[in-house]
């Protein structure tokens, strides 16, 4: 039996998948992070952990928070890390008889979901989780870009509110559909006097749930996300044409409540040219970086 491990490496914890050759995900785990100023000693301790393992890599497959370039991670802004050989440093530690693979962490959650929808088509992925991250892939492939930025969707303009997103500009869709943008809408509504029986507003969840039990002021603003999220997906359709788009993270925990939404908006905005998409709901949920990891390794590109 061959084994492949996937290792997800975040900003305070490593998740680490053991897949057997059938991809079948047979045990995951997470370690906390402690020196992680260090990357050698990351590595170190990862290396450790999989030789503390009965079954023998045969593959090790690493996400990192920030863009992969020739196989080196360029920054991770989470770890303070620039310009680190990880697979260099794991080579040396677990040896050459191993594969190894090294990606972007959203690239791999969108490989990941993007998979279990088709292995032909073309699939974006928007991960609506604090921000909003994403990914394209094409056939089964990861589609980077140039310097990697592909499928930044947070960023894309909606033409909606005025909010200041992270990066310094306005009406992006993360500063409307992420959590974080979901709680400022629902606050900035409140002052426009809609009605609801939330006292605080405090999470995205918690809209949400009260959208769904007929909130008026928690409605509207769900309602709101999806129309920017609708937006953005006919920017991607109508760039891209893809067959699916897949909704991950936190808020599109919402589920068919969220998806239902934005498939309205979309046919609304699609009076001229149709371009028509499915819309589909994550499947991995927290896993889909351990399974995005297990098909970089094994498609190898
Ligand atoms: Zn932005």
């Amino acid at each position: 039996m061959k084994y492949v491990y996937a290792v997800d490496i975040g900003g305070s914890s490593i998740k680490y998948g053991l897949f057997d050759e059938a991809g079948t995900l047979k045990r995951r785990w997470k370690e906390t992070l402690k020196d992680k100023t260090n990357p050698s000693v990351v590595m170190k301790a990862i290396a450790t952990t999989i030789r503390a393992q009965d079954e023998t890599p045969d593959a090790v497959s690493v996400g990192v928070p920030g863009p992969v370039s020739e196989d080196q991670l360029v920054f991770a802004p989470n770890l303070n890390w620039r310009d680190v050989d990880v697979i260099g440093w794991l080579r040396a530690e677990l040896g050459e008889g191993v594969r190894y693979a090294l990606e972007n962490d959203a690239n791999l959650a969108a490989l990941g979901e993007a998979l279990h929808v088709t292995s032909r088509g073309t699939v974006v992925f928007f991960a609506l989780g604090t921000g909003i991250g994403g990914g394209i892939v094409q056939a089964g492939r990861i589609v980077r870009g140039h310097h990697g930025a592909a499928g930044e969707f947070g960023h894309l303009d909606v033409g909606m509110y005025d909010f200041t997103c992270g990066c310094g500009q306005q009406s992006h869709l993360e500063t409307l559909a992420s959590a974080r943008g979901l709680i400022n809408l629902a606050r900035h509504l409140r002052t426009q006097g809609f009605p609801t029986t939330l006292k605080r507003i405090h999470s995205a969840k918690q809209i949400v749930d009260a959208a769904k039990r007929g909130d008026t002021l928690s409605n509207r603003a769900v309602d709101e996300a999806a129309k920017a999220l609708a937006k953005a997906v006919r920017l991607v359709a109508l760039t891209i044409n893809p067959d699916a788009v897949v909704f991950g993270g936190g808020v599109a925990q919402a589920g068919a409540f969220l998806l239902d939404k934005v498939r309205e908006h979309y046919a609304q905005l699609n009076t001229g040219i149709v371009v028509p998409i499915s819309f589909v709901q994550a499947k991995h949920g927290q896993n889909a970086q351990l399974y995005g990891a297990y098909a970089r390794v094994m498609r190898n590109d």
